[in-house]
């Protein structure tokens, strides 16, 4: 009898978990069960379809179920959405969510890949029309619908997290207003406030209104549809709104059906994947990791992480033993004219860990500052003392300059000392970049401190 392995949540981790498996093993029989109408969806480009950058939804799209099927040998059920897993039974219980059918699958291995999910504000009026979270393509296409409707001027942004900041740029491009309101002191909570605050000059240059350390309270609606947001002092008019105040591991499933939930939030994963329940994976934004520079249990909210985690859970499907290492939170986006690249730690999370850190910024130029086109960028280490250790790295500039971030997640990977950073052998011509690179530069500094 052939295997029966499935998996639930057919995204990044669910498909790359479902890909390899089969590729490794073909006899494998696999059913990727999907509660939303998409499978395989590229959710990153969601802003750029909401902006119109991307005319269609479907060029999101990489595998329908059908032509899922046809080249991959893979089955996907969509719009059914798993409720609970009877491990004794070794089954699955669904529902079909259009016909309300129940729908029950046996296995002989199970993949969680249930995602992450937006976390909503309590406050009054999240319900109303057009409030909008981003975690599901559907909610893109919703946005857009609102959008060319003509319907909609000027927008709010509730929370400063990246996914705010490119929802923000998206609305912007369309020549919406747009006002972002986000509680805490500064933007973007993974990157160090001096780093933040180059994001909000590029945003407010831009024509977005930021207002930091302000509270919305209350979504204001008429009729059930959005009038405007309520701050504690004034009732600012808007008619679209974006909540990005925060993101957990979508464990509802994994709680319960009974699977232990790991220190982090997400549920508890070794470095195979494997639950605490016999024959179960978890992979992806939903699955417990580790931060390879603190060691602490962390979960990463990245597709490239998810991609990862499903790609090793996938192995081991096919009865291989390979281990995920955990995460660096590697990440890199664009807002307007500015890209922005974390690696490691921020020098607050060092700090909060106990290390014995100590940082360094610089200014540099992404190419020879003769050569036209070029433009400033700023490089921030974090380190540990006395060692020289790089513990994280940060760099805001053009979009070319802040993929150098990757060099440095290599060099984190790696262990390098600031030491060691400075003698890499990089590549260097005018028009790409400069004698001594920025990330160098900002090491052979750091020596001097140390
Ligand atoms: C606007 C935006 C831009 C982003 N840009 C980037 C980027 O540039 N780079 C980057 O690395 N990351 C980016 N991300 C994050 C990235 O999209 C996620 O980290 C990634 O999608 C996580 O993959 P996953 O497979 O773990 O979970 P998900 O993509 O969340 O997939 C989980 C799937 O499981 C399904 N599901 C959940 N529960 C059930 C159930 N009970 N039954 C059946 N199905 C279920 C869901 O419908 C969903 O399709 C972005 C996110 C957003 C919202």
């Amino acid at each position: 009898m052939r295997k029966k392995v499935v998996v639930i949540g057919g995204n990044s981790a669910g498909m790359a978990a479902a890909s390899r498996a089969k590729r490794l093993s073909p006899d494998l029989d696999i059913t990727v069960i999907e509660a939303s109408r998409f499978i395989s969806y590229g959710i990153c480009g969601v802003p750029y379809f909401v902006s119109g950058l991307v005319d269609r939804q479907d060029e999101l799209v990489n595998f329908t179920p059908e032509t899922l099927k046809k080249q991959r040998g893979i089955r996907a059920r969509t719009g059914v959405k798993a409720h609970e897993i009877l491990p004794g039974r070794r089954r699955v219980v669904c529902r079909d969510l259009s016909s309300g059918e129940k729908l029950d699958f046996e296995y002989d291995q199970l993949v969680i890949a249930t995602g992450y999910r937006p976390t909503l504000p309590p406050i009054q009026g999240v319900d109303l029309q057009n409030v909008f979270t981003v975690s599901l393509l559907e909610h893109g296409a919703q946005m857009r619908r609102a959008l060319d409707s003509g319907e909609c001027q000027r927008a709010a942004i509730v929370g400063g997290g990246y996914v705010g900041l490119l929802m923000a740029d998206a609305l912007r491009s369309r020549g919406i207003e747009v006002y972002l309101f986000e509680q805490g002191r500064q933007l973007l909570p993974q990157i160090d406030e001096d780093m933040a605050e180059l994001l909000k000059v590029e945003l407010e240059k831009n024509g977005i209104q930021v207002h930091l350390n302000t509270r919305v309270a209350e979504f204001r609606g008429e009729k059930g549809t959005l009038q405007g947001i309520c701050t504690g002092s004034e009732l600012v008019p808007c008619d679209l709104a974006l909540i990005d105040v925060g993101s957990a591991p979508n464990t509802e499933l994994a709680v319960k059906s009974g699977l232990a939930i790991g220190q982090s939030g997400a549920i508890q994963a070794d470095s195979n994947g494997l639950t605490s329940l016999h024959n179960v994976f978890a992979a992806g934004n939903c699955a417990e990791t580790t931060n390879l520079v603190s060691g602490e249990p962390a979960f990463s909210l990245l597709a490239t992480s998810a991609a990862r985690q499903g790609r090793v859970v996938g192995e081991n499907l096919a009865g291989m033993r390979s281990t995920y290492p955990g995460t660096l939170e590697t990440s890199v986006e664009k807002v307007f004219g500015l890209g922005v690249g974390r690696t490691g730690l921020t020098y607050r999370q060092a700090l909060e860990n106990r290390f014995d850190a100590d940082v360094v910024s610089i200014e540099g130029f992404d190419r020879a500052p003769y050569y036209p086109g070029g433009a400033k960028m700023h490089v921030k280490l974090v380190f540990g003392k006395p060692t020289g250790r790089l513990l994280g790295a940060q760099i805001v500039g053009s979009e070319a300059a802040c993929k150098r971030i990757d060099t440095l997640a290599v060099a984190l990977s790696c262990q390098l000392t600031l030491d060691e950073i400075s003698q890499l052998d990089l590549a260097y011509s005018p028009p790409v970049g400069t004698l001594w690179d920025p990330i160098q530069i900002a090491a052979n500094v750091g020596l001097r401190k140390l």
